[in-house]
Parts: structure tokens; sequence; C-alpha cells
């Protein structure tokens, strides 16, 4: 049913009963003078204001219809509510916008809406809890398939199925084990110097470096050549920070503790390097500088890089790569 609105000619009009009619033309309804502070030009300036023009009017020879069933409402109806309780419903009491529907339809299929979607959402969290519990459970039967295991080609071959899901600790703690049989030879050692570094500008070209020394007894290390790690007889992981100075709190102070990684029975002293200061390492291998990065001490490594850089130790090593079935 279309009608045109008397006062402002507009078509855009929503049918309340069958007779009325309320405007929703959008009109002009008023004047906003803006004042010189807010236009900026010394000048008053004239906007006009739009909106609903709200107009309701009569149309003449229609005949009556049902009530609106809604309480209290009592106009006649233009049509049925379109949700679950089909009544007869005046054009104020359906809904504004979308399909015409009562307040309490429209007010049920909400709270439809929202409990499929919690009850969705609930679903996906007990399906992400258990895929959790799954892959804490797979990882800690990892862990504990690694934990009598002392023989390097077992515990290669479990390393080499379950990387991904064996924790560091574990990984450590099998490495411990390993590296007290003596089955994996260690090709490194880790050795404790004290000494201090000295700088190109300021030091003499001949000079050996200052009193680089060693002291202690050195630690068995094994070297994950594609990782750059070293691992010592406790499990504990180093990384170099340039070529094989390992750490230590300031290399360029006299006295401070710091660690070499050298081939195992190598020997060492100290030059001045190239990049200003450092360690190079002699005989057995061309001179190589080993200082000059940030000192670091100790790092942790993830756990899947740890088993990787077991793997690594152990596919390398004599040992194990004459023990396997077929060689690689
Ligand atoms: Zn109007
Ligand atoms: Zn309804
Ligand atoms: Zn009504």
């Amino acid at each position: 049913m279309s009608a045109t609105c008397p006062k402002c000619g507009g078509k855009d009009v929503k049918q309340v009963t069958p007779a009325l009619f309320e405007c929703e033309t959008e009109v002009q309804t008023d004047w906003f003078d803006a004042p010189p502070e807010v236009t900026g030009t010394g000048m008053f300036e004239r906007h006009a204001l739009y909106g609903p023009c709200g107009h309701r009017f009569q149309v003449p020879g229609i005949a009556a219809a049902p009530p609106c069933e809604i309480p209290r409402c009592g106009r006649d109806s233009v049509g049925r509510c379109q949700g679950q309780c089909g009544r007869r419903l005046c054009g104020l009491c359906g809904a504004p916008r979308g399909p015409f529907i009562c307040a309490d339809c429209l007010k049920a299929q909400a709270e439809e809406k929202r409990r499929v979607a919690e009850e969705q959402e609930e679903a996906a969290s007990r399906k992400r809890e258990k895929a959790a519990r799954q892959l804490a459970d797979r990882r800690q039967s990892a862990d504990q398939e690694l934990a009598p295991l002392s023989d390097p080609i077992e515990i290669l071959h479990v390393l080499e199925r379950k990387s991904e899901l064996l924790g560091r600790k574990a990984c450590a703690a099998a490495w411990v084990r390993l590296a007290e049989t003596g089955s994996v030879t260690p090709g490194h050692q880790i050795a404790t110097v004290f000494g201090r570094g000295h700088f190109l500008i300021c030091g003499w070209q001949s000079d050996p470096g200052w009193n680089w020394h060693e002291r202690g007894k050195r630690e068995d290390a094994w070297f994950a050549a594609e990782s750059d790690i070293y691992f010592d007889n406790q499990g504990r992981e180093w990384r170099p920070t340039s070529a094989l100075l390992l750490g230590g709190p300031n290399p360029f102070l006299k006295g401070e503790k710091n660690w070499v990684a050298l081939p195992h029975g190598a020997r060492f002293h100290t030059r001045l390097s190239l990049h200003g200061w450092g360690l190079v390492l002699l005989p057995n291998s061309p001179p190589r500088t080993v200082a000059g990065g940030q000192p670091l001490s100790r790092v942790e490594l993830s756990d899947d890089a740890y088993a990787r850089a077991m793997t690594e130790i152990l596919r390398g090593s004599e040992s194990v790569s004459s023990a396997l079935p077929e060689s690689r």
C-alpha cells in the first residue's frame, strides 16, 4: 500500500494501520547557525538540519482490519508477525527494519542465536582442551620412552621419531646418561680460561695477549655443527658468540672467567686478532680468531632444538653411524 504524505509530499511512508500512515521521508527539520568561533570565517553560517518528517495521516475509504494482537495496542493490524507467534500486528508493533516481526519474537530469535553461538563455542573449547590433553599425553609418553635408555642407537631412534614431542629436560637427562656410558666419543673440550683481551689500536702487534691462561679441569664437549651448539657432559648447552668463545661476563677485564671450546686435546695461546682483540687457537688448525662478539653465558635451547642437536651429534658419531643398519 503506497501513500503520499500530505505535509511534505514524500513517499517514504510506513503503514501503521490499514488507514493510518507515518511519514519517514527525510526533510529539513530545522536550521543551525554556526557561530564565528566554529566557522573560522568571522561570521555566522547557516546550515540546514534534516530528519524524518514524522507526520501521521489517515487514508480514507479503507475497510477495517482485525486489531493488533499486542496487548494494550488496539490499533488496526496491517499484517502477521513473521516470527513464531504469528499474531496480527500494526505497523508500530512490528520491527522498524528487517522482517515484519513483533518485539517478543525478535528477542526470542536473538536469544536463540546467542544460545547456538555459545554451544558452538563450548564445543570448540572442549575440542581444544581435548587436543591439548592428548598432546600433553603424547609428550609425556615420549619423555617416558626416553627415560630408561642409555644406548646411543636406541636413543637416536626415539629422537628421530619424536624430536618435536620430547621435552628439553628429558633430553638433557638422556644426554647425561649417554655421556656417562662413554659410548659416544667427545670431539671437543670446554676449557675455563682467565685473562684479558686487547685492542688493535692501543695494543702491540706482536703482543700474544694479556695473561690469558687456562685453569682447572676441562669438561668433555660434543659439537652439533648444524646448530653450532656444544653439549657438555652435564647436558648443558653452549652456543658460541663468535667462532669458539662460549661465554663469560666480560672478556676485556683481567681475571674474568670465560669458556672456550677446543678440539679435544688442543692447546691454545693468545695473540692479537684482526678484530681487535681475542684468542687465536693454535696449533692444530690454522689460527682461528675465536673472540669478538658479545660475551654470552650458557643459553637455553627450545625443546625440539635440543633434541635436534642431540640427533645430529649421534648421527655424526662414528660409534653410532657404524652400528646403524644402513649407513647414511
Ligand atoms: Zn511527510
Ligand atoms: Zn511474534
Ligand atoms: Zn500494535
